[in-house]
């Protein structure tokens, strides 16, 4: 049995009528796209975006209208598949699947990541210890290339090349239209157990004692205060458990701490970290019962806080009110990285010495069989743990007068992190700043591979590549 279902909210329609819908939409997208004068940036038109990069382009830009371009197509709950459209955020994808008792096999913790943009900028979950990272998932893709050409991208075949490209080339290579995924099954709810570690040793010795678990991730809260968090798909609570709800006055990261055994319904645990943004929903105060109670429920959200975010840092208001106050400037320090899971004790230990933001979110992953994407070399077979930290830090801590009077210093953390990554043998991802050079990025995210892909896919060069992209904020 399948169902179609072309946007969020609109009423189901018929297979046939979704996909012609679909097929109409991509029509006019490319023809949109090919009319373009060359020379002209184009950008996709979304009204979201979960990147951390705000630099302005500096040349014209045309935005794509992507609008039509954000719902499900199918849902074929025997083949345990789905046929969803690029632009469709995991919200919405989310709520057509849940009906069948499916769900895609990783599912990022912010709402409004796009299918598209967790498969070309790679996404993580609690479950990427059992099933790898989204594009892992992917059977095939409908791509529109830089070159304005409409293909379709699997394992094997003509463009395979893409398809195993396509994973951290941030839309460089091409736009994904059509994405078919695989779904697993799902229960009701998920009864979660929170193991409290005292030192990082023992917490990355648990993350690999858990690896038979439905999810399973970790926070730390401070240098002898971690917890594993194991996650287990039930019919039913406990007797007599009650079914915990976050999205009101109840902050999900800190029942960490006070409720070790908690059961959650399916569809809120995969959003548990949305409403309070992990924890960084408390720079707006929104975790301050008082604050709470007047800040609308709707507008707890991820996507409400980055654009406050966003619009702090186009107008630097938080910098201006510290110099004012004679307070130091902060550095915003956002970042996910991978480290080889049995140095993750040497990079905490490191981290909290030089960096010191907490808490720090821990999500254990692995690819899930032989293959590996070139863009992102990762070893199958080895654990890897991300370490996801999100925060500022003010730019003189630990700073010598003579590093003060450097410009470099306003990024020196952020630096600092990518030095430790690479003595640990680690991968940063690239939704935020990155502050290697050309030759040092290109060495690490397989220039070789990407530029042969890249002449193929964009050989007028229509799109920026992936470094000026990521690295220059274009
Ligand atoms: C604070 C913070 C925490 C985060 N935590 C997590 C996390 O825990 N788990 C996780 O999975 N991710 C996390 N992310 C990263 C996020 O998944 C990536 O930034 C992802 O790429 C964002 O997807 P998006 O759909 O919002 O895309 P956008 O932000 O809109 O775009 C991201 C990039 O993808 C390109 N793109 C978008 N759609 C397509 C498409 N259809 N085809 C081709 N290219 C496309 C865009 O051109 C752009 O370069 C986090 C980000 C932040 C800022």
């Amino acid at each position: 049995m399948s169902t179609a279902q072309i946007g969020a909210g609109t009423p189901p329609e018929t297979r046939s009528a979704a996909r012609r819908r679909h097929d109409g939409v991509v029509a006019g997208l490319v023809k949109a796209y090919r009319e373009v004068p060359a020379g002209t940036r184009v950008r996709l038109g979304k009204r979201t975006s979960n990147l951390f990069r705000f630099g302005a382009p500096t040349t014209e830009v045309v935005h794509l209208d992507t609008a039509g371009l954000a719902g499900v197509i199918e849902v074929d709950r025997e083949s345990r598949t789905a046929d969803v459209q690029g632009m469709c955020t995991y919200e919405d994808l989310v709520a057509a699947t849940l009906p069948h008792g499916l769900m895609p096999l990783v599912v990022p913790q912010l709402k409004t990541i796009t299918l598209g943009g967790a498969v070309t900028g790679l996404g993580i979950e609690s479950t990427s210890f059992r099933h790898g990272l989204p594009h892992e998932s992917v059977l095939e893709m409908d791509v529109l290339t830089p070159a304005g050409e409409l293909v379709t991208a699997a394992a094997t075949g003509e463009h395979a090349d893409l398809y195993a490209a396509f994973a951290n080339s941030y839309g460089t290579l091409g736009y994904a239209l059509r994405i078919r995924i695989e779904l697993q099954p799902v229960k009701k709810y998920v009864r979660l157990t929170h193991h409290r570690f005292r030192t990082a040793e023992e917490a990355t010795e648990a993350l690999g004692r858990f690896a038979d678990q439905d999810f399973l991730d970790g926070t730390v809260f401070s240098p002898t205060e971690h917890y594993v968090s194991v996650g287990e798909f039930v019919d039913e609570p406990l007797p007599g458990a009650r079914v915990s709800d976050y999205t009101g006055m109840d902050v999900f990261y800190r029942s960490l701490q006070t409720r070790p055994v908690d059961h959650l319904t399916t569809h809120d645990y995969l959003w548990r970290w949305d409403t309070d943004w992990f924890w960084c929903s408390r720079a707006f105060g929104v975790q301050v019962p008082a604050v709470r109670r007047l800040w609308p429920k709707r507008y707890r959200r991820s996507d409400v806080y980055r654009r406050l975010v966003a619009l702090d840092q186009r107008y630097q208001a938080s910098n201006t009110v510290r110099r004012r106050l004679g307070q130091p400037e902060e550095e915003m320090v956002i970042q996910d990285v991978e480290i080889p899971t049995g140095r993750l004790p040497e990079f905490l230990a490191e981290f909290h010495e030089h960096v010191g933001i907490t808490p720090v979110w821990l999500c254990p992953l692995q690819l899930r069989g032989e293959r590996t994407w070139p863009l992102y070399p990762m070893e199958p077979h080895t654990p890897y743990v991300n370490v996801g930290f999100w925060s500022s830090v003010p730019i003189t801590r630990g700073a010598t007068e003579e590093e003060l009077a450097d410009p470099t210093i306003r990024t020196k953390h952020n630096r600092f992190v990518e030095d430790l990554v690479a003595r640990l043998d680690g991968h940063k991802s690239l939704y935020s700043t990155v502050h290697y050079d050309e030759a040092e990025f290109w060495e690490r995210y397989n220039g070789a591979a990407y530029r042969a892909v890249k002449e193929r896919y964009d050989p007028e060069g229509r799109v920026p590549d992936l470094y000026t992209k990521v690295g220059g904020g274009a």
